[in-house]
């Protein structure tokens, strides 16, 4: 019986963490394949700023702007005349000013149709928002009705090339990834069930186990259900600090000869000094002599 009830909770254990772990996976190959064009940018970006910080040539940034999301990279001097352009979309000066009161776009006077919304290297590599349906919906709400024509919203992110003084301009369209919310909510629900189970089997794994030593199972659940581990810990220590049958694994008096609960004699006497030792004991910490397991466990019948 109690070795059934142990080996059950190794099935419950060994199920969740396989369940865990194939949802997991599951999730992160569905994530990674749906976002793997966003990630190949964002170490291409990696690399192409280590290039940029070298001072990077004009073939580099050619091949830069080969990748899909990518609209145009300029190159320009001191003065924002674009001495390049790898898409060949634009020449002449690139002129930014503020677009908004809050300075979150620029345009440039000479494209009315365009805003740029600026964005950080860190958004690049990690590629945070620029998959995000909502930032489209964001730019649309204060933008694209504005001054009644749409206006198209570029993500722009400039880095400096080298010590040349001129600077690498990237203009980026990122098209949204498909079902990236869905799959990103969809994780999200997975982890935040999991972790709920985790947590009703801590309390349930204490309420079992304190049901079976007959201490009060209801008790040490709820303590466990509102501290999870913390309770967990406390009822280990007050384990360790009770006295059980060996038999019944009820919880008992230290004082007790017999289990109130089954009737096993709870303590054995040595056959050497006749002393009063602890059932299962290896030895006598009386005398130290060595007890023998089978005439110990004919003492308990
Ligand atoms: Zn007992
Ligand atoms: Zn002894």
């Amino acid at each position: 019986m109690k070795a059934r009830k142990k080996s059950n909770w190794r099935a419950v254990i060994i199920a969740y963490l396989v369940a865990g772990a194939v949802v997991a996976a599951a999730c992160v190959g569905a994530i990674g394949t749906a976002f793997r064009e966003k990630l190949a940018l964002g170490r291409a970006y990696g690399r192409f700023s280590q290039a940029c910080a070298g001072g990077a040539s004009r073939q580099e940034l050619a091949e830069f702007a080969r990748w899909a999301d990518v609209e145009d990279v300029l190159l320009l001097d001191g003065q924002n005349q674009i001495r390049f352009s790898a898409r060949g979309t634009m020449e002449g000066v690139l002129a930014l000013e503020p677009a908004d009161q809050q300075g979150k776009y620029l345009c440039d006077p000479a494209r009315p149709g365009v805003y740029y919304h600026v964005i950080r290297s860190s958004v690049l590599r990690s590629l945070e928002s620029m998959v995000e349906e909502d930032a489209h919906h964001e730019f649309e709400d204060e933008f694209f009705y504005l001054d009644g024509g749409a206006k198209k919203v570029y993500a722009l992110h400039s880095l400096p090339n080298g010590n040349s003084g001129q600077r690498v301009f990237l203009i980026f369209s990122f098209a949204p990834v498909k079902h990236a919310q869905l799959l990103l909510r969809l994780t999200a629900t997975a982890g935040t069930l999991f972790f709920m189970l985790y947590w009703a089997l801590v309390a349930l794994y204490v309420y079992r186990d304190a049901e079976r030593h007959k201490l009060r199972g209801a008790i040490w659940g709820i303590l466990a259900l509102f501290t999870n581990l913390a309770g967990l810990l406390i009822y280990a220590v007050f384990k360790q600090l009770s006295f059980f049958c060996f038999k019944c694994q009820a919880v008992q008096n230290r004082g007790h000869v017999h289990c109130d609960n089954c009737g096993a004699r709870l303590h054995g006497v040595c056959a050497a000094c006749g002393k009063t030792i602890e059932h299962g004991a290896a030895f006598c910490p009386h005398c130290g002599k060595e007890q023998e397991p089978a005439e110990f466990s004919a003492l308990f019948q």
